[in-house]
């Protein structure tokens, strides 16, 4: 019996939502569930669909062009002069491919990106570019989709561990408020 994780296995595991769902397993789970058409996924193109058609038994079709076209394999490129330093485009990397801090330059770990995209729309300067893996020179070789779906859930796991320690400090200090004062203090 197909299961979720057979049909996950043949998604390219970038999270691009470009689907139409929240990530590869949501749209691998609608596909179990016969929710969801085979020809959604751009970044897996034909390859995908036709890896789809085979394991759930449904005719190929072509990719969907609402959900976007097959293209080249992008990279993230921030440009370093306009970057003000303001880490909003961390968060929404999957795969925790952007180096940086607060008031610092951000840079794209190129070996990690995996070209989704969900970092460009919450930079508020439009310094970060999507262009062609293949015209930089000496780019490392774009990331496998084991290894994509590794990294997101760890990144998963630490954004879960941070949201664990933010509400642990906020009862901490909840309850330091609401405590009575020590004598003498
Ligand atoms: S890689 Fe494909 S399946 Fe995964 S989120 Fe993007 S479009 Fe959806
Ligand atoms: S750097 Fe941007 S394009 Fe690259 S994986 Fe992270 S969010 Fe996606
Ligand atoms: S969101 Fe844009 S300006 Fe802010 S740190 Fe990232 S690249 Fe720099």
């Amino acid at each position: 019996m197909v299961t979720a994780d057979d049909i996950d296995a043949l998604l390219p595991q970038t999270q691009c939502t470009r689907c139409g769902y929240g990530g590869c397993r949501p749209y691998a789970e609608a596909l179990l569930a016969g929710e969801a058409p085979i020809n959604q996924c751009p970044p897996g193109g034909a390859a995908t669909i036709g890896a789809l058609a085979a394991l759930l038994q449904r005719p190929a079709l072509p990719l969907n062009p609402a959900n976007g076209i097959e293209g080249p394999l992008l990279v993230a490129q921030i440009d370093e002069d306009a970057c003000i330093g303001c880490a909003r485009c961390l968060p929404p990397c999957p795969v925790d491919a952007i180096l940086g801090a607060h008031q610092q330059m951000h840079t794209v770990l190129l070996a990690l990106c995996t070209g989704c995209e969900l970092c460009v729309a919450p930079c508020p300067v439009d310094c970060i570019a999507m262009v062609p893996r293949a015209s930089l020179a000496d780019t490392p070789p774009a990331p496998t989709a084991h290894d994509n779906r590794e990294r997101f859930l760890a990144h998963n796991a630490r954004s879960a561990a941070r949201a664990r320690a933010r509400a642990a400090l906020l009862t901490a200090r909840k309850q330091a408020a609401g405590a009575p004062q020590a004598k003498g203090a």
